[in-house]
């Protein structure tokens, strides 16, 4: 029968750590306990910082550890011409050239603290779907190598077979530096670095209320009070209304994901001969990769519709899957799991203050769209950096304006109606 659970939880089930007393006050205390408030946490205890990490849920339950674990500097979610007009070449270039070191930064992480989470280095191949795509991809990645050292090739049609076995693309292109991992075992590690270092994690307890006092704020949880100096909020597609000036600025979507049963080993190298991750250049993203232990294909892609439903994704999404491998018609579907992510209204993330004035010590950092594993550990590491006003601290993305539009309160009722449009043009290839 089909799991709803993650793939990833068997390996590296959600860990229980012991439940803590809710402390009357703390230095600082971070809402969410996925990569980047941990993250966060993790810089500022080890600078000698009282820190405590609320989390609704199980620990991690958030897109942390339910996502396809695919890494990459992001670029075509940066929306890069959309960057360059709005805040001018200098300022996108900067953007371009720091988040080219993403990954990087995660691997010599993962490194430094031990954390064995099967990072694997073995590029990725973007598809094109249309001859005109092929021709965009090719523009834009010389665009690239322009102003980043970005290491990536044109793949002609010709050529493809080496790197899939789809026969869906016109060629595409290779990001030979992007990478793999299992985010719910680099998330395990990452939790136990950090309770190492001294992190307080409490689970199942939901911040309600967050009031400014004249020595700081309190923050009200379904447990208690506590009197903190400065609150990070680190929620991205799951931030609520107790950070409605946050929601408003979140476009949440749900993404959902496939495994596979184990597959013969054959019919993987054929389908994916060089084991990278893979996507394409639909609008309504899929992706999709070997498992780890290369016996099953993990496929994902946007839900159905913004509440889970896992039925309707798991047929979505086989659906797609077959479009792309028709080999796997007839190939069972062992688990299929959803989680939100969060877009913004210019396509970046976004790191900063918020509140009555500008150093209120109400910080965040959020926004991902779609691909924020890596770049949430970064915007995770340099939140804490700005919580200590230290200046490692800086990034590019400081400054970027973080937009919401008339009239939008965080809820993006209008999406299923544009994500339908997506797929209806996806089908024509327009
Ligand atoms: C199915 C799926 C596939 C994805 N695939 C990829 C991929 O292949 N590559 C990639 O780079 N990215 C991917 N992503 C995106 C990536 O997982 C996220 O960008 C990243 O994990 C965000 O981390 P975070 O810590 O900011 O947020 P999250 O991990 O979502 O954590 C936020 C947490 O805040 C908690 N929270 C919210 N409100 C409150 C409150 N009031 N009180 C207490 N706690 C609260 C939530 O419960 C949640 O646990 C995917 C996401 C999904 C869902």
């Amino acid at each position: 029968m089909m799991k709803t659970t993650p793939y990833w939880w068997k390996a590296a089930p959600r860990p229980e750590i012991k439940e803590i007393e809710l402390p009357e006050t703390v230095d600082v205390v971070i809402v969410g306990s996925g990569f980047t408030g941990i993250n966060t946490a993790l810089v500022l205890a080890r600078a000698g910082v009282s820190v405590l990490v609320l989390e609704s849920g199980e620990i991690g339950c958030g897109a942390s550890t339910l996502n396809g674990g695919m890494l990459g500097p992001s670029f075509h979610k940066l929306g890069i011409e959309g960057l360059k007009s709005k805040y001018g070449q200098d300022v996108a270039n900067s953007i371009l050239r720091e988040s080219l070191g993403f990954v990087d930064y995660l691997e010599n992480f993962l490194i430094t603290e031990k954390i064995d989470a099967d990072f694997i280095r073995n590029g990725r191949f973007r598809g094109a779907l249309k001859e005109s795509h092929y021709e965009s991809m090719s523009k834009d990645l010389a665009a690239l190598t322009k102003v980043t050292s970005l290491e990536a090739e044109m793949i002609p049609k010709s050529q493809q077979h080496e790197e899939t076995g789809s026969h869906r693309f016109h060629g595409g292109v290779v990001y030979h530096r992007d990478a793999g991992i299992d985010p719910a075992k680099y998330h395990n590690g990452l939790v136990d670095v950090a309770l190492a270092a001294g992190v307080m994690i409490r689970a199942n307890t939901r911040v309600t209320e967050i009031k400014k006092t004249n020595s700081g704020f309190d923050v009200s949880t379904s447990s208690g009070i506590i009197k903190t100096s400065k609150v990070a909020i680190c929620t991205n597609g799951y931030t609520d209304e107790v950070t409605q000036q946050l929601r408003r600025r979140i476009l949440p979507m749900r993404s959902a994901m496939i495994a596979t049963e184990p597959l013969e080993p054959e019919l993987i190298k054929t389908l994916m001969p060089k084991a990278r991750v893979y996507s394409d250049s639909r609008r309504v993203v899929a992706y999709y990769r070997p498992s780890p232990d290369g016996k099953r294909i993990l496929f994902g892609g946007r839900a159905s519709g913004l509440k889970d439903s896992p039925r309707n994704n798991a047929q979505l999404l086989k659906s797609f899957m077959t479009s792309i491998f028709p080999e796997l018609s007839s190939t069972a579907i062992s688990h299929v799991w959803s989680g939100l992510v969060a877009y913004t209204f210019d396509h970046a993330p976004h790191i900063g203050q918020f509140g009555e004035g500008k150093d209120d010590g109400l910080f965040y950092a959020m926004g991902y769209c779609g691909s924020g594993v890596a770049r949430s550990s970064y915007f995770g590491s340099k939140l804490g950096y700005k919580m200590l006003a230290m200046e490692q601290s800086e990034t590019a993305f400081d400054n970027l304006v973080f937009e919401t539009k008339p009239l939008y309160q965080g809820n993006p009722w209008f999406m299923p109606t544009i994500l339908r449009w997506h797929r209806l043009l996806d089908r024509f290839g327009l």
